[in-house]
C-alpha cells in the first residue's frame, strides 16, 4: 500500500471516530483541526486542489457550532473517500457516467447518445452558449422584447386549455412590488406542485407584451428556498449545452455542476507550472469551472484561452515528438541531378512558374537528405502540383526507387494516369492503374510486378492500400487531395515501404493557423502563383428564377465552340439519390439544347462508360457534362471554360471553388453559375464570397468563419478540435505560443520538468492522443 493510501484510510478513521463521538472535537489530541492539518501537508503541494479544499474546509473546526462541525466532517470524509479511489484506480476519469450523482442507467443513456462516456468527458463537455440572466430586473423597468431576470412571488393561478388541442395552459400572476406580470406554461400542469402560491422564485425568459399584460412564456424558473443556494438556472451567466431528446438544460446542468463539485478538485494540472505562471494562465479546475458556470465573461473567456492552451499545446507536443521520431529516421539518398528529368522539363509546352521551380528545389532537397520527405505541398486548384509529383517520380525512378501515387477518386486517378501515361511512356517509364474497377486478371500482373520491381510506378485509389499491393523498393509516395484521406490510410501506404519520402498534396487552402495544427509535423511549401495567361473565372450568382438566363447565356458560349460543366445539387445521403437527380437533370438539359451532345456522369456510372464518357469530353465531341461532385477534384479538361453550379447553396465554400477550379484552366475567359436559393441571408451572404474572389485563402478563411472546422473538414472530427479551433482562429496568437513552447519542450528534451511534471505530460499526452485528436485527418 503507498504511503498515501495509508495517510487517507488513516484520515478516514479519524474522521469516522469524530463522527461517533458526536463531532466533540476530542476523538483525538490537539484536536481535529491540528490533525487534518498536518496529515494533509504529507502530501505534494502540486498535487492538490482537494487538499486545499480540506485545509479550508477544517479550518477553525473547534470554533464552530455542533451543525456546522457535522457538515464540515461529512464533506471531508466525501473527500478523502474519493481521494481513495484516486489513487487506486487507474482508471479514474474513466469511469463510466452511470454512476455519477443523479445520473443512473436511464440518463447515462442520454449522455452517451452526446458522447458523453466518462467523468472526464462529461466535466469536459462544454456549454455551446450562454444565457446572461445576471442582471435582475423590476416589473416597472421591463420592455418588451427584452430577455431579464426577475425576482417574484406567486399570487394566484388560472387554468385555461387552448382551444383546438385542449393543452392545459397554466398561468401564474407575480409580483416584485412594483407591478404585476404573468408566468404561462403550455402543457406543464406539474408548475403548479412545484411553484405553490406565495413561493419566492426567479424567473428568467423573454418580455412579451400580451393585450395590456406582460407575458413570460414557458419561462425558467428556480425557487429561493434556500438563503445561499447557488442558482444554476436563473439570476447568472447560464450555460446552454447541446442537448438530446429526453435531456434538459435544467437537468444537464445540475449533473455536470454535481459532477464537477465532487471531481473537479482532483484535476491535476497537466501544463507546466513555468507555463502557466509565464502566460498567465488560470489553473485546470479553476478554468473548466468557469467554463460551465462564468462568474462573469471575462473570466470565461480566459478560461477559453486556458483550455485552448492546453489542448493545442498537447496537441503540438504531439506532432513534436512525431517530427522528431521521423528525424531519427534514414531514408533512401536520392541523388538529383537526373537526366531524364532533364528530357521531362524540355518536353513540356510551358516553363514552370517561379513557385514550382522553388518547391522542386525544396523537394530535391528532402529527396537527397537521408531523411524522409515528409511535405505537404499546397497550391490553389489549378496551381500545377502534379507537374511537381511527375518530378518526383521521375527522379525516384531515376535513383532506383518505386512510386506509389494515391489519389481519392476513381476519375482522378483515370485522368492522372492518361496524363502521366502520356509523359512517362515516351522516357520508358512503365506506369499502371489501379482502382477497385481494374479487372481481376490484370491487377494480378499489376501486384506480381510491383512485388518484383519490374513497375516502377503505380497510381491508384484506395486499392493501393489492400494488402496484396506489395513493393519491392518503394521510394516515393505520394498522395494528391490528401485531405480526403485518413491518417490511417496514409500511414498504411507508407509502410509498404522502407521509410520512403512522403508528398502530400492539397488544394483546400487552409488558413496557415489550421495547417500547422493538421500538418504540425510536415513540412510545407506553397505553390503561391498560378501558371501565366490565366484568367480569373469571372462567377455570376442567380436565383432559381433566372435558370433560363444562365442556360441561353450557355448556348451562346457552346455555339462559339466552348464547353460546359454542369453540376447538379448535392446530396450528402445518398449516391443513389444523387445519380438520380444527376439523371433528372440530364434528362432535362437534353429537352432544351437537342442540338447538343450531352454527357452524364455519377458515382454509380461503371468505370469503362466513365472513361468514354471523360475522354468524348475531352476531345470535344461532348458539349456539356452533367456530373455530380465525383469530378470535384483533380479533373483538368482545359477547354471546359463554363460551370454551372445547381443549388450552390446546398456546398460549402471550399468545395465549391475546387468545382469553380475545373474551369479556367486554358487562356480562354472562363464563366461560373451558380444558381441557388436565394431566401436566406446566410446563402446570399456565403455566396456572395464567391462572385467577389477567386482567391482560395480567402475563400477558405470565410468558410472556416462561416461553417466552423468540424465542417470545413467533412464529418471526419469532431468535439475537441471544433471548440478548440474556433477559439484558435480567433486568437492565433495563443496558437503559435502554444506551438512554440510545445517544440521548445521537445528540443530541451524535458530538462525544466520535474519528475511529477514529466509523468503528468506523459500521462496526458497518451490520453489527449486516446480521444478524438488521433482521428484527425492528415
Ligand atoms: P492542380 O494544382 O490543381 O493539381 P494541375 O497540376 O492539374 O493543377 O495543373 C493545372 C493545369 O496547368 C494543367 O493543365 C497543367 O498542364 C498546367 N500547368 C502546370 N504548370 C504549368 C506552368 N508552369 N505553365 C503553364 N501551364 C501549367
Ligand atoms: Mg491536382
Amino acid at each position: 500500500m503507498s504511503i498515501e493510501i495509508k495517510l487517507l484510510k488513516g484520515l478516514k478513521k479519524i474522521l469516522e471516530e469524530e463522527i461517533s463521538s458526536n463531532f466533540s472535537d476530542k476523538s483525538i489530541k490537539y484536536g481535529l483541526e491540528k490533525a487534518i492539518t498536518v496529515a494533509i501537508k504529507q502530501f505534494p503541494v502540486y498535487n492538490g486542489f482537494w487538499t486545499q479544499k480540506v485545509l479550508d474546509l477544517i479550518k477553525d473546526y473547534s470554533k464552530r457550532g455542533q451543525e456546522e462541525r457535522s457538515q464540515i466532517v461529512l464533506r471531508i470524509k466525501d473527500i478523502i473517500e474519493r481521494a481513495i479511489e484516486f489513487y487506486t484506480e487507474e482508471n479514474f476519469w474513466e469511469k463510466p457516467v452511470q454512476f455519477l450523482k443523479g445520473v443512473g442507467p436511464h440518463r447515462a443513456k442520454l449522455l452517451n447518445k452526446l458522447e458523453i462516456y466518462t467523468i472526464y468527458d462529461l466535466i469536459t463537455y462544454y456549454p455551446r452558449d450562454y444565457d446572461d440572466r445576471s442582471k435582475l430586473k423590476k416589473i416597472s423597468e421591463l420592455k418588451p422584447g427584452e430577455k431579464v431576470t426577475i425576482k417574484v412571488k406567486i399570487i394566484d393561478y388560472e387554468e385555461t386549455k387552448t382551444l383546438y388541442k385542449k393543452i392545459p395552459i397554466i398561468k401564474a400572476k407575480l409580483t416584485d412590488g412594483t407591478g404585476i406580470v404573468y408566468g404561462v406554461w403550455y402543457g406543464q400542469k406539474y408548475i403548479k406542485q412545484a411553484l405553490p402560491q406565495g413561493t419566492d422564485v426567479l424567473i428568467s425568459g423573454e418580455v412579451k407584451r400580451v393585450l395590456k399584460h406582460i407575458e413570460f412564456e414557458n419561462p425558467e424558473y428556480e425557487v429561493l428556498d434556500e438563503e445561499d443556494k447557488e442558482f444554476l438556472n436563473v439570476g447568472r451567466i447560464v450555460p446552454i449545452y447541446s442537448l438530446t431528446s429526453g435531456l434538459t438544460q435544467k437537468v444537464l446542468r445540475k449533473i455536470i455542476y454535481d459532477a464537477l463539485t465532487d471531481y473537479s478538485i482532483f484535476l491535476e494540472d497537466p501544463l507546466p507550472k513555468y507555463l502557466r505562471e509565464k502566460y498567465n494562465l488560470m489553473d485546470k479546475p479553476v478554468s473548466i469551472w468557469e467554463k460551465h458556470f462564468p462568474t462573469s465573461f471575462l473570466t470565461m473567456a480566459s478560461a477559453s484561452k486556458r483550455i485552448a492552451f492546453e489542448e493545442l499545446f498537447f496537441l503540438q507536443l504531439n506532432l513534436a515528438e512525431k517530427r522528431k521520431e521521423i528525424e531519427k529516421l534514414s531514408a533512401p539518398v536520392f541523388k538529383t541531378d537526373s537526366e531524364l528529368v532533364e528530357r521531362f522539363l524540355n518536353s513540356l509546352p510551358f516553363k514552370l512558374t517561379k513557385a514550382q521551380e522553388k518547391v522542386w528545389e525544396e523537394i530535391k532537397k528532402d529527396l537527397s537528405s537521408g531523411r524522409p520527405m515528409h511535405r505537404l505541398l499546397q497550391g490553389d486548384v489549378g496551381s500545377g502540383k502534379t507537374v511537381i509529383a511527375a518530378l518526383a517520380a521521375i527522379l525516384a525512378y531515376d535513383n532506383g526507387y518505386q512510386t506509389a501515387f494515391m489519389v481519392p477518386t476513381e476519375i482522378l486517378a483515370e485522368q492522372h494516369y492518361n496524363r502521366l501515361k502520356k509523359i512517362f511512356e515516351p522516357l520508358g517509364i512503365r506506369i499502371a492503374l489501379l482502382t477497385s474497377s481494374t479487372p481481376k486478371k490484370e491487377k494480378t500482373y499489376i501486384y506480381l510486378d510491383l512485388a518484383e520491381g519490374k513497375l516502377p510506378i503505380v497510381i491508384g485509389t484506395h486499392a493501393l492500400i489492400q494488402e496484396e499491393v506489395t513493393f519491392k523498393k518503394l521510394g516515393l509516395v505520394i498522395i494528391d487531395e490528401q485531405h480526403r484521406f485518413g491518417v490511417i490510410q496514409r500511414a498504411k501506404l507508407w509502410k509498404k515501404g522502407e521509410n520512403p519520402h512522403l508528398l502530400v498534396m492539397t488544394a483546400t487552402p487552409i488558413p496557415r493557423s489550421l495547417a500547422l495544427v493538421l500538418y504540425g509535423e510536415l513540412d510545407i511549401s506553397i505553390i503561391d502563383e498560378l501558371p501565366p495567361g490565366r484568367k480569373p473565372v469571372i462567377t455570376y450568382l442567380f436565383s432559381k428564377r433566372e435558370r433560363k438566363k444562365v442556360y441561353s447565356f450557355v448556348e451562346k458560349e457552346i455555339m462559339k465552340g466552348k464547353q460546359a460543366f454542369v453540376v447538379c445539387p448535392l446530396i450528402e445521403e445518398s449516391e443513389k439519390l444523387e445519380a438520380e437527380s444527376a439523371k433528372k437533370l440530364y434528362e432535362e438539359l437534353k429537352k432544351f439544347f437537342p442540338q447538343f451532345k450531352i454527357g452524364l456522369i455519377h458515382g454509380l456510372v461503371p468505370s469503362e462508360e466513365r472513361n468514354r464518357i471523360m475522354e468524348e469530353f475531352q476531345n470535344g465531341e461532348i458539349q456539356i457534362l452533367v456530373a455530380t461532385t465525383v469530378i470535384e477534384v483533380g479533373v483538368d479538361i482545359p477547354n471546359a471554360s463554363i460551370m454551372v453550379i445547381e443549388d450552390a447553396h446546398r456546398f460549402g465554400l471550399a468545395q465549391l471553388h475546387q468545382l469553380r477550379g475545373r474551369v479556367g484552366r486554358g487562356s480562354e475567359q472562363a464563366y461560373c453559375f451558380l444558381i441557388a436559393d436565394l431566401k436566406g441571408e446566410d446563402a446570399t451572404e456565403r455566396l456572395k464570397v464567391m462572385v467577389e474572389t477567386n482567391d482560395g485563402f480567402v475563400i477558405a478563411n470565410k468558410d472556416l468563419e462561416i461553417r466552423g472546422p468540424g465542417e470545413f473538414f467533412g464529418t471526419r472530427q469532431h468535439g475537441a478540435l471544433n471548440s478548440l479551433i474556433v477559439d484558435l482562429t480567433k486568437d492565433m496568437k495563443l496558437f503559435e505560443i502554444a506551438r512554440n513552447e510545445a517544440f521548445e519542450l521537445m528540443r530541451y528534451e524535458n530538462e525544466r520538468l520535474s519528475e511529477y511534471e514529466k509523468n503528468l505530460i506523459n500521462k496526458w499526452l497518451n490520453r489527449y492522443l486516446k480521444g478524438e485528436l488521433k482521428e484527425i485527418v492528415l
